[in-house]
């Protein structure tokens, strides 16, 4: 039976396929929309704004004509206006306040257009300019033949020639014909534009979604129990890093789930071992040694030995599964580490009545470290535990700490059985015990050095071991000073 344990993420989510498409269309629209504003509203208004800087232009080169610092003769005048208005293709006229002078654009060059209402069209510009508290104005009035004109009027100060009036007029040709075209073309634009706004979002959603789905369905094989599944990336940095992680997180639960299969290995293994010596020890007194004082004790004592083991080996599983879910919490202070290694060398002087010499060698003064005090306790006392049990005959046991600048290294040396140097690496790992030939099996559950290990990481310590097989080992750790 398959149990749910997550529930699916909440609402109906839209696919990445209507998303994107949806986003297409809607940027296509807005850019058409924007165009079509453009054009139908505001074509007129940019026309218009245009003719009237042509105006201005024309002006302004008359004005600097007339009041500039050179002095221009009435022929070199004449030339002037007549060019601006033919390049423009504006009319030109400039009457001074007076009346002296009073010359169009017709009258110097070949006329371009003619404007039936002659000069007098410019009586209303003239009338405006004088009402107003400006000395320019600009407005449009219709033509004939829906055209329209533009007017840009100037009153100039020319100094001794009087108040001077410059009117320049533009045709505005009718719009209307011109805006009808765009806007067709602009239907069949926006249809086109549509059309390769669905196109390429269909596309570039089916490219976008296929490695995700691909890897959504790998990892339903994963949850499904298939570890060695393999997620692949897509041409996106982004759809890699997915891949990458999904990849990281397979081969977490590979390992997690391998290790697990090895606890019930182990744990099953371990326990049993005891227990059935508990059992057949336990039988032996109810049988045969129930009466027998000594064989009794002797049977207890087993059973009393086998007891602890259990109890130790149940504890230890206790506390490394605690440290490594983080479960365990870790009260940090600052300490003195040395001293914190006395007290635990001194909880194995006992040893020394079997022979052992354990020797202890601190540096002057005190060594502060910021850390839990009774984890790094634990970790010394399976080191020190170690030394003891992998002695051998030659029972000497140093414990010292050297000064590495910024940190302090604790290490425990012994000149025991050492370890093979291809079983280095692993020995730090659940329940791995260094095999080998020959040597006497020792008692142990292989889960004192990780143990060490998960609280010498969690504590930020470097650690490590130096061996050499049949000569000895030296397992360290390094820890911050304060
Ligand atoms: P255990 O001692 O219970 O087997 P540990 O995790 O403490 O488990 O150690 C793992 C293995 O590392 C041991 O089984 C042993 O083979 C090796 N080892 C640890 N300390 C020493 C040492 N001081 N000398 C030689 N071998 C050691």
């Amino acid at each position: 039976m398959k149990i749910d344990l997550f529930q699916k993420t909440s609402g109906p989510a839209k696919s990445l396929r209507a998303k994107l498409l949806g986003i297409f269309i809607l940027f296509g629209l807005v850019l058409l929309g924007f165009l079509w504003i453009m054009q139908s509203v505001l074509f007129e208004k940019y026309y218009e704004r245009s003719m009237e800087k042509k105006c201005r232009a024309g002006v302004a080169t008359i004005s600097s004509a007339l009041i500039g610092e050179e002095e221009l003769g009435y022929e070199d005048f004449c030339e002037i206006l007549g060019s601006v208005s033919s390049e423009n293709d504006l009319y030109v006229y400039v009457e001074s306040g007076d009346g002296s002078l009073s010359l169009s654009s017709t009258e110097v060059s070949k006329p371009g257009r003619v404007i039936p209402e002659g000069k007098r069209i410019f009586v209303d510009a003239k009338n405006m300019l004088s009402s107003s508290y400006g000395n320019e104005i600009f407005f449009t009035i219709p033509g004939r033949q829906n055209e329209k004109m533009a007017i840009f009027a100037k009153l100039l100060d020319g100094g001794e020639k009087g108040m001077i009036y410059i009117y320049a007029l533009a045709f505005l040709s009718p719009m209307g014909p011109a805006v009808d075209i765009l806007r067709s073309q602009l239907i069949i634009v926006t249809f086109i534009v549509l059309a390769f706004g669905i196109v390429i979002a269909y596309l570039t959603s089916r490219h976008l979604a296929a490695p995700l789905t691909q890897m959504s369905e790998n990892a339903r094989k994963l949850g499904d129990g298939d570890f060695d599944v393999r997620f692949t990336g897509a041409d996106y940095h982004e759809i890699n890093e997915l891949a990458d992680t999904l990849n990281e997180a397979a081969a977490q639960l590979k390992m997690t789930d391998s290790l697990r299969k090895d606890l019930l290995a182990n744990v099953s293994h371990d326990l049993r071992t005891p227990l059935t010596m508990i059992k057949s020890y336990a039988e032996m007194i109810r049988d045969l040694s129930g009466d027998d004082k000594k064989k009794r004790e002797e049977h207890l004592g087993v059973i009393i030995e086998e007891t602890d083991r259990l109890s130790d080996l149940v504890n230890e599983i206790l506390v490394l599964s605690r440290v490594q879910s983080g479960a365990e919490s870790f009260e940090e202070e600052d300490f003195d580490i040395q001293k914190a290694a006395e007290e635990i060398v001194q909880t194995y002087r006992i040893m020394e009545s079997e022979g052992y010499v354990i020797s202890f060698e601190p540096l002057a003064g005190e060594l502060t470290v910021h850390g839990d005090e009774s984890k790094i306790k634990q970790v010394m006392s399976n080191l020190i535990s170690n030394a003891v049990k992998y002695s051998e005959e030659r029972k000497e046991i140093r414990v010292f700490f050297e000064d590495k600048g910024d940190t302090v290294r604790f290490s425990v040396e012994d000149k025991g059985m050492g370890i093979p140097e291809e079983q280095l690496d692993m020995i730090w790992n659940r329940y791995q015990r260094a095999s080998r030939q020959g040597a006497r099996a020792k008692e142990g559950n292989g889960l004192g050095l990780s143990i060490c290990s998960e609280i010498l990481k969690r504590s930020d310590a470097k650690y490590g071991v130096e061996s050499v097989y049949g000569e000895g080992s030296c397992f360290w750790f390094e820890m911050k000073k304060v």
